[in-house]
């Protein structure tokens, strides 16, 4: 078959040995590859009940079937398996160079089980596999490890894939890092590397990614660069900010185009709105019981994306990815550098903090890349320790001396380390919000602000429901890259498949989004069925949110595999994705609907700001999306007859 290995890697690290396993056809045109790849194989090889940091967890290295194949912004990579932090479904998503070099190495996948007796590194190359000893790898940092592993290989090609200390202590909000400290952050599958004692991996190879239509891709290839370069002079900082007040005043709310995201992504990367999502009420502050009015434009400032480019000295690009949103910068007066912080990174180290200090936030910033720590999770972690330490939950006994104070930049820097090295009431909070809560007890829990245990991003469903009711119901809860109805409006999904319902716009009551309605429902189905077929490709989201009318994706998976599918047709795969995710919740007999703290779906309602008297209607979207999407509509289980026709579960 085109535009895939057809094969995957299998490593059982109890029993140090390595093999390989075909994947029949069948499988990648029901699910792709990638995501949908990793859900069908996790589903097949995890047992119901398995301890996430146990043997029989399996954890997931895989890249998407566009990946390689001369597609644009379609080389991510996923690391997937049961969440030590949610105890569901987990996956994480990263850019740099794993994806490809996954597939040039001869696979669409790598899957490691088992528990080594001694820490190793698995080194892949060109078809072969062994494991090699990494113990004087174990308790190097994140950067550390990777220039150790490339010394080994100079002039060589290779990926690097690895933990830092918080998975070698199985913090269960450690994540792993790609290229120097780039995060596949989320659902704490650091933990699952360290507890497995896989301190990393090293992929490389040149095998060929042939394609049915080479230069087919080719022409789609072109045609969708001119979106991509199309770059205006107005893009600026102080502009965002402005023009996030406007909209926040604006009786209507706006259909957002994609476009207008990518100009201010390709000028500054993520960060660049940071303050148009504070002066709408995207983005929360002090732990979602502040507002826009706490941390005005005389505050925000600090975080002015302006501020954090003149730091910038190199742009970089993500494989095949023509925008380049990342950047490399300097802090500490120069001395010292660090990746420019993500958007999450920096509102979830500053506004949700009350952190008013941007070279607190390099500094945190680097903590965390070279720990191997997920800077939203520890964000959220923090504001719940400062929240708790406000309301008396937790006291100068047990800081060891330390007074937490909003703010107070010192005091963060000095929780964090704590927090990575375990100690004294570092230790509670490394595994997270809902631990620390759980430790500390006294109705704690209402300040750790997370769904089924993981710390909510910085998008507030109070400003758009679509980010709580996917946070909620999504298998893998509290993210913010599986749905929100502002990527409904930027997909542009309609103009592909004609029978979803339009964006309402150029301008529409803003009223409309906190409804509960069926076309709410036909919306957020599609929504979760497209992220994941774009998982399958590998595809980034922030390419998607271009439109896609301009991001040729189906024609580029058609050119790719030599099928004829059209957009529909791949919209069921994305479903297939999503229901084998939602099977692996399932059978686990876990909440389908997370519970997701109270202050995220805006009850009570918040009294002043950008978000005043709104909240979700949760419940009832939930049962609209589950019989959308074809499940139980008061459990939200999958038919077992529909798992059976995907090869999920014996035929009854
Ligand atoms: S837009 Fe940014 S995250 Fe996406 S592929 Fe390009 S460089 Fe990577």
């Amino acid at each position: 078959m085109f535009a895939v290995m057809g094969k995957i890697l299998w490593v059982d690290l109890s029993e140090g040995r390595c093999w390989e396993e075909t994947v029949p056809e069948w499988v990648y045109q029901t699910y792709l590859s990638g995501m949908g790849l990793a859900a069908y194989t996790l589903y097949r090889a995890i047992p119901a009940g398995a301890d996430p940091l146990g043997p029989e967890n399996v954890l997931g290295f895989v890249s998407g079937l566009l990946t390689g194949t001369g597609s644009l912004m379609t080389g991510r990579w996923m690391v997937t398996g049961k969440s030590p932090l949610t105890g569901t479904w987990g996956d994480a998503n990263c850019g740099g160079t794993l994806a490809p070099a996954i597939k040039h190495a001869g696979y669409d996948g790598i899957f490691v089980r088992g528990i080594s007796p001694q820490p190793v590194y698995l080194y892949v190359d060109h078809g072969r596999a062994e494991l090699r000893a990494a113990d004087d790898l174990w308790g190097l940092d994140t950067r550390q490890t990777e220039d150790h592993l490339l010394a080994l290989f100079p002039g060589r090609p290779v990926s690097v894939a690895c933990i830092g200390p918080a998975g070698e202590k199985c913090s269960r909000i450690a994540g792993i890092s790609n290229d120097q400290g780039r995060m596949a952050a989320r659902s704490g599958l650091g933990a699952v590397m360290g507890a497995k004692r896989l301190k990393a991996l090293v992929v490389s190879g040149a095998f060929p990614i042939p394609t049915a239509q080479p230069e087919e891709i080719q022409r789609l290839t072109k045609r969708f660069l001119r979106w991509a370069n199309f770059q205006p002079p107005f893009v600026n900082g102080q502009g965002a900010r402005l023009l996030g007040t406007a909209m926040r005043w604006m009786p209507l709310s706006l259909r957002q185009d994609g476009m207008l995201y990518k100009f201010f992504l390709t000028k500054y990367g993520t960060v660049g709105l940071n303050q148009f999502s504070i002066e709408t009420g995207d983005a929360p502050l002090g732990n979602w019981t502040g507002t826009n009015e706490d941390f005005p434009p005389s505050r925000s400032e600090t975080v002015n994306p302006d501020r954090i480019r003149e730091r910038e000295q190199v742009k970089y690009h993500c494989y095949s990815c023509p925008l380049g949103c990342g950047g490399m910068t300097h802090f500490a007066g120069g001395q010292r550098e660090t990746h420019k912080p993500e958007y999450e990174t920096v509102l979830a180290l500053g506004g949700l903090l009350y952190n008013q200090d941007l070279e607190s936030i390099f500094e945190a910033n680097e903590m965390l890349n070279r720990a191997g720590m997920d800077s939203i999770s520890a964000g959220g972690t923090l504001a719940f320790a400062l929240e708790a330490y406000e309301r008396g939950w937790i006291t100068r006994e047990d800081t060891d001396g330390l007074e937490l104070r909003w703010g107070d930049s010192a005091v963060i820097l000095e929780l964090l380390r704590r927090m990575i090295a375990r100690e004294g009431i570092g230790d509670w909070l490394a595994d997270g919000s809902r631990a620390a809560a759980e430790r500390i007890g006294r109705g704690s829990g209402e300040a750790a602000v997370q769904a089924g245990g993981q710390e909510l991003a910085m998008h507030d469903g109070r400003n758009d429901p679509g980010f709580a009711l996917h946070a909620a119901l999504d298998p893998t809860p509290g993210r913010h890259t599986v749905g929100a109805y502002l990527y409904y409006e930027m997909f542009q999904l309609w103009r592909k498949i004609p029978r979803l319902p339009a964006a309402r716009g150029p301008l529409y009551p803003k009223g409309h989004k906190y409804g509960a309605g069926r076309e709410k429902a036909v919306q957020a189905a599609a929504n979760s069925q497209f992220i994941q077929l774009l998982n399958g490709a590998g595809g980034c989201l922030f390419g998607a949110f271009m439109g896609l009318h301009r991001l040729p994706l189906f024609e580029w998976l058609n050119a790719a595999t030599g099928w004829d599918l059209d957009a529909e047709a791949y919209l069921r795969i994305g479903r297939n994705i999503q229901t084998a995710r939602q099977a692996f919740n399932a059978r686990e007999n876990l909440p389908l609907k997370a519970p997701i703290n109270p202050r995220a779906l805006g009850l009570p309602p918040q009294t002043r700001g950008a978000n005043r008297g709104r909240s979700v209607p949760l419940e009832e979207l939930a049962s609209l999306y589950w019989a959308e999407m074809g499940w139980d509509e008061s459990s939200g289980r999958p038919p077992r007859a529909e798992l059976a026709a995907l090869g999920l579960e014996p035929e009854e």
